[in-house]
Order: C-alpha cells, then structure tokens, then sequence
C-alpha cells in the first residue's frame, strides 16, 4: 500500500516510510492510497469472531500488502494483550471500554501496535541506528507510547509534556520508566510541545544526525489500528441484538480516535451516525455550524487529554470526504461541553446509573443524552479509567474511585524529567548534545 500527504506536494511513501517519518515532507498526513471495503461475509459472521480474529482481519486490510500475514497477526495479536468490552450503561447507551491496557487508556491500542510494526521494520533492516521517538502528549499519549515502547531494542523514546498541565497520575506513567524513556517538562502549553517535536522532523541537520520518528496520534502506526475496536463494538452490539441505528460518539481532541472510526465506516462498518464530542475546545463543533475552520489556542478543561486548539487529524477527516462540508455534516455532528457541564454529568450517571464515567468519556455519554433519536442505539468510547482524573471525579461524584493496581504500581515510583523552555535552539541543541 502506498500512502500520499492531504498536502499532495510531495511523492507517495511506503508503509515503513509513513512510519518513521510520521508527518510527509510537505508537513501533510500520510492517508493510504486505498481503503478497502471488507466482504459482506465479514460482517455476517463477525458476531462469532474474537476481537483478536476481527482485528487481524481489520489490520490485513491496510497492512496486508507489506507484512506477511503470519507476522502481522503476532503483532496484532501482542498488541490486543486486553479487552475492549462493551458495557451497558443504561437503555440505549453502552461504554465501549478502551481502558482496560496497561495505562488505562485508548492510546495503549495504537502505540503498542506501533511499537511493534517499527521493532519489525528495524529487526527486517538489520537496523543499526538508534531510532529516536518523539512524542509530545497533553495527557495520555507519553504514558501510552512510553509504555508501548518500554524496553523495546534500538528505540529511545522522548515524550513532551507541559509543566504544571498534566495531572500527578498521568505524569508518574512515563516520568518513572528509565530505560529507554526520557521525559522532557516543557514551559509552555500542549501546543508548544507539538510544535517543538513538529520543527524537529522539519529541522535538516537534526534529521542528518539522527533518525527521528513521530509516535504522535498523526502516525498511521498509531491511528489506523484504532479502527479495531470499532468493529469489534459492532459484533458485541450485532450479538446482544443491537446492530441497528447505531450512533458512535468519541470524545476528541486531536480527533485521531473519530478518525478511524470513519475510516472504518469507509470499510463498510454498519453505524448511522457519528457524533464528535469536545470539551470547551470547539474547534471543530465551530467548523460543523459555519463550516469555517479557525484554530485557536487550547484552553484548559478537566478533560486534559483534549485540550486542543488546531486539531491535527482535522486534515484526514477533509481528505476523507473531498473537502465536503455537506459530506462531513451528513455523517458526523457535535458537541462541546464546559467543565461545570462535565462534573454535572458524571454526578448525574452516576447517581442514575452507578456507572462511573471519567472526565472525557462523560461528553461522549453527555452528548448521547443530548442528541439520541428514539430509534437509535448510542455508544461512547470511554477513553480513560475515571482513576486517572481521581481527584475531579470523586469530587464530582462524591464517592470513592479506587485505584487500581497498575496505576498504584507507577505511583510508587520516582519521577524524573529533563526541564526546557519551549523554544526550539533549546530543544535542537539539547538533542544534538545527547
Ligand atoms: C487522547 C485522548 C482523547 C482524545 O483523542 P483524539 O484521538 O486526540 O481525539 C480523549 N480522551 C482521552 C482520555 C485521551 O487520552
């Protein structure tokens, strides 16, 4: 499969190309030239299929041409080392539960996958070269990547982060890890740090001294993957009877996970309707009303992990449907939350339901109860466990969130970042010095 940039000004890559480069040439998103509609049969039997089996037939679709079919289920089959069940909240509405992987979150499913497909590419190479990881992170990324690469051979992982904005949990998951894993406090905000490591890939002499890769959400080692628990949520929901009129909200941010949820609509997957859920960020609920699309700087929120002010999947999601704002609105809608709207919500479910919802999976449910149609059926990716926003939830509650294990185990450990300013002579030479 080759891959071409939504900049079109720059020739076509190969699989392991989009990999290691991340971003195209032209600072576009590498997109596959070819997304393939899986047979009628697939979707008639997948309620009898494991979401391992499901998800390697998802992964031969965009994967199929490069790796040989053996070694991309063991990659898959490594990667989905948990489940991603659906759980009934209350009628009509399920949590499709992303957070049951080592950090507790959605992004270990791509940053796992990617992890693996670059340690193949580097073990078929013969590689010789360290390959330096950069990855900037509001939340959830640098613990999910961090962990994906724990210990993995020939791959030394940087994850930027902005001081002071990430909650104590999220931090101690990639600040304690040592080994191949360096975390870097920027002073400035989530979009500082994405330009840093953008400028990185575009610096020359930066990419003449060392092999630089992106493991952020614009990877497609990272994003196409999550296509696998959409399907998987469809076969769960055709077994319970509930294939019908299904609605799929996503809390987004940098609208990586919404974007291969489309992709896997495109591949034929059977759901109604999409609905993006942001937090006060509304970015892309302004795009859907106006169909103007105007950046801004992110504000703060509860819900951390999107806190985004120029959405870098957006881009995908224009390509995807021609530059169509009628295409776009057709399929997808919004919704955009404030904080106090967030805390209200979790207070609400919970007491209703007994279903504890964290911060971002709370404006996905919240917007299911806003704009479910009677006829349908909503699911809503739950992002995170609520134990990683502890404090915030249990304030919103007003009950208990127990930790569970794997979060208390990084708890215990010793927290150790590289300070930097946010400017990029700084973080240039100081990658050059190591
Ligand atoms: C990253 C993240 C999001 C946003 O996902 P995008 O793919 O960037 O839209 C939502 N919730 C949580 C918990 C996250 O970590």
């Amino acid at each position: 499969m080759k891959y071409y940039s939504t900049n079109l000004h720059t020739p076509d890559v190969t699989l392991e190309e989009a990999v290691v480069k991340g971003l195209a040439a032209d600072r576009g998103l590498f997109m596959p030239r070819e997304i393939k509609r899986l047979p009628d049969e697939f979707f008639e039997n997948i309620d009898r299929m494991s979401f391992q089996e499901i998800a390697c037939e998802v992964a031969a679709a965009f994967f199929g041409d490069d790796i040989p079919r053996e070694d991309l289920d063991r990659i898959v089959c490594d990667t989905l080392s948990f489940d991603c069940p659906v759980v009934k909240v209350e009628d009509n509405i399920y949590s499709l539960e992303l957070f049951h992987g080592p950090t507790l979150a959605f992004k270990d499913v791509g940053a796992r996958f990617m992890a693996r497909l670059l340690q193949y590419f580097i073990r078929k190479k013969g590689g010789d070269r360290e390959v330096n990881v950069l990855v900037a992170t509001s939340g959830d990324t640098g613990s999910a990547v961090a962990n994906g690469f724990l210990g993995v051979d020939g791959i030394h992982v940087y994850v930027l982060y902005p001081k002071g904005k990430v909650s104590p949990i999220q931090e101690c998951q990639f600040t304690t890890l040592g080994q191949n894993i360096t975390a870097i406090e920027v002073d400035g905000v989530f979009d500082d740090c994405q330009r840093l490591v953008k400028s990185a890939f575009m610096d020359e002499e930066l990419n003449e001294r060392l092999v630089l890769t992106s493991a952020n959400s614009i990877n497609v080692a990272r994003f196409l993957p999550q296509a696998f628990y959409y399907f998987n949520a469809y076969a769960r929901m055709k077994g319970a009877g509930k294939k019908d009129g299904l609605v799929i909200c996503v809390p987004s941010g940098n609208f990586g996970n919404i974007t291969a949820g489309l992709f896997a609509h495109r591949m034929g997957l059977p759901v109604k309707r999409f609905i993006a859920a942001n937090n006060a960020n509304d970015i892309f609920f302004n795009y859907l009303q106006t169909g103007v699309y105007s950046p801004k700087a992110s504000v703060q929120t509860i819900a951390n992990a999107m806190d985004v002010g120029d959405p870098s999947n957006f881009a995908r999601i224009l390509d995807l449907y021609g530059n169509s704002h009628e295409r776009i609105t057709s399929l997808v809608s919004g919704a955009t939350y404030s904080d106090a709207q967030i805390r209200e919500t979790m207070r609400d479910c919970y007491r209703s339901t007994g279903y504890t919802l964290d911060p971002h999976g709370a404006c996905g449910y919240r917007a299911l109860k806003d704009g479910l149609l009677p006829a349908e059926t909503g699911i809503f990716l739950e992002t995170a466990h609520p134990a990683k926003f502890k404090e915030t939830v249990e304030e919103a509650i007003s009950d208990e969130v127990p930790i569970p294990a794997p979060l208390a185990a990084f708890m215990k450990g010793e927290k150790r970042s590289i300070p930097l300013p946010s400017t990029f002579p700084d973080f240039k030479s100081w990658l050059l010095g190591r």
